[in-house]
């Protein structure tokens, strides 16, 4: 394809894509599927590359009507693990709710329908390229009456988790003749003031100009930057650890706004979890997301004053645990601990025994209470004290469901999945406070053109993925964020050649 001003100093380029992230890889395939010609600039060194989607445990919720459908995705699902397995349904209706829910109404109506409707042809897409998926037994289904059962709706991951999915759409990238350059950061849109023209690219050794006539940004959110944190999610994200990739500064946003973009969404909002609190600043390839402790809804949560300060099981951990990470950091000291007791020890996912954990272990609560660090040990008793009178034993315990099983008269319940904390021994483990992604970035129209702040498309720049605003507010349904790198970068790919060869 030979379109206007593609022309470089020894390169010659149609479309641009800033990261080499999920989202940019998929908007990458999509525009080479399209015939043009496509670069790949990724600021990390190859080591390091694949921003956070590489850090994923590679969940991908999507909207499925059954098995058959599930069929489509991992044909190689064999006849004995489907008859061992309750897959449900996750319906696109369901989908809806859930983001329509846990967004508290704000999630864009028109990008979100295209995120549910889009995400099933989206997997199978990458499938057809060379993406392959499993269902998440490990962490989404449990074992009830000899079958497994899904319970959150989340059934898929990709294979190898995240660094599987990178991996395998890197392969697909070069397979097809995508020039994929690491450490090289995009510092500035080139623009004649009505188009983009490309971008300013900064390496170890050298600063140039690439030029091309679309420029998709897929450069992630700013969480990765301390003061971007503090100004637009507020004092005390300083403190936060992040959970994924250190390249994620909000360079992708910045050069956006700087040529005239519109800011959208949810800038004070961002995805948190509970991390372990003496977790390094940033992400650890080698430790992956297994920092996170995700089993709090088995637990008691306690922060420094020795007390209860969220209900752990008003919801499924898919629907609560990417905004419990701003209540912990909110907490005096910004910590909490996980408090088990050995009636649901066997439950505890698997990040609970990595070698770097902050954990204690104890056989009475008059011992775990001194070795709780931080925390008023004499309003720890008192607490557990209160909150094991409040459990209704009398109704059955059943991690699948929400069960009901809850606590009564405190200040603050515990809706499902109360146990008393009394058969030794003990195990608690201490959190702090992982950000994950920030929620607020750039206006997107419903085909990925970045808009400006008159709402008209800036000629040849898209946008998808993490740095996207208006999708998720406040709270987000696990498994989100890929399916919308992937949903939106397929849809920015075919685009912005649309677009090329309109213009041409
Ligand atoms: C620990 C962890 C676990 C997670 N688990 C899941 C999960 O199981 N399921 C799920 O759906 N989501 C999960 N998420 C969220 C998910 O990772 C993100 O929502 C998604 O991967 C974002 O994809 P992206 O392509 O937009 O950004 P990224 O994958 O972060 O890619 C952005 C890329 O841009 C590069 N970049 C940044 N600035 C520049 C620049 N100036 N020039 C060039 N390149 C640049 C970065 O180096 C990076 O490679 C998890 C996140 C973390 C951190």
């Amino acid at each position: 394809m030979h379109m206007p001003d593609a022309a470089n100093s020894g390169d010659s380029f149609d479309v641009i894509v800033v990261g080499a992230g999920n989202a940019a890889l998929c908007a990458a395939l999509s525009a080479q599927e399209q015939g043009a010609r496509v670069v790949v600039l990724e600021r990390a060194p190859e080591e390091e590359s694949g921003g956070n989607s590489r850090f994923t445990a590679g969940a991908i919720r999507v909207a499925y009507r059954g098995v058959d459908d599930l069929r489509e995705l991992m044909p190689d699902l064999t006849e004995d693990e489907i008859a061992q397995t309750d897959f449900g349904t996750y319906t696109e209706d369901q989908f809806f709710d859930d983001m329509f829910r846990v967004t508290r109404n704000r999630t864009d109506p028109v990008l979100c329908e295209i995120l549910v409707r889009r995400s099933f042809e989206t997997l199978k897409w990458l499938r057809g390229k060379g993406v392959r998926f499993q269902p998440i037994w490990g962490r989404q289904a449990f074992k009830v009456d000899g079958k497994f059962k899904f319970w959150g709706g989340l059934t898929v991951e990709a294979w190898g988790g995240g660094p599987g999915l990178v991996q395998a759409e890197t392969e697909a990238c070069r397979k097809r003749g995508i020039e994929i350059r690491y450490r090289s950061r995009a510092t500035r849109i080139l623009t004649d003031g009505f188009r983009v023209q490309g971008v300013q690219v900064k390496t170890p050794g050298r600063l140039y100009e690439l030029r091309a006539p679309a420029v998709i940004l897929a450069a992630g959110g700013f969480q990765g930057d301390a003061e971007m944190r503090t100004r637009y999610l507020g004092p005390g994200w300083e403190l936060a650890k992040v959970r994924g990739t250190r390249f994620n500064t909000g360079d992708g946003i910045k050069m956006a706004l700087d040529i005239g973009a519109s800011p959208f969404g949810n800038w004070s909002g961002c995805h948190a979890v509970q991390w372990d609190f003496n977790a390094p600043e940033y992400g650890d390839l080698a430790v992956g997301d297994a920092f996170q402790k995700h089993s709090y809804p088995w637990s008691v949560l306690v922060n420094a004053n020795g007390r209860r300060f969220l209900d752990e099981g008003a919801d499924f951990r898919n629907y609560t645990y990417a905004k419990y990470g701003r209540v912990v950091l909110e907490q005096p000291g910004n910590f909490a601990w996980q408090v088990f007791d050995r009636k649901v020890l066997h439950l505890l996912r698997d990040e609970y025994r990595i070698k770097q954990v902050t954990k204690v272990r104890a056989d009475t609560l008059e011992e775990l209470a001194q070795k709780l660090e931080g925390v008023d040990g004499k309003a720890f008793l008192e607490e557990i004290r209160a909150y094991n009178a409040a459990v209704r034993t009398d109704i059955p315990f059943n991690p699948n469901v929400k069960d009901g099983r809850r606590t009564e008269g405190l200040a603050i319940n515990k809706s499902n999945w109360a146990n008393t904390i009394e058969e030794p021994p003990f195990e608690a483990y201490q959190v702090g406070c992982g950000i994950t992604f920030t929620f607020g970035g750039l206006r997107i129209d419903p085909e990925t053109r970045v808009l400006d702040q008159d709402q008209e498309p800036i000629g040849g720049l898209y946008a998808c993925g993490e740095l996207v605003g208006g999708i998720f507010y406040f709270n987000y349904p696990g498994g989100s964020g890929l399916i919308n790198g992937a949903v939106f970068g397929k849809i920015a790919g075919a685009t912005a050649v649309a677009d090329l060869r309109r213009n041409a």
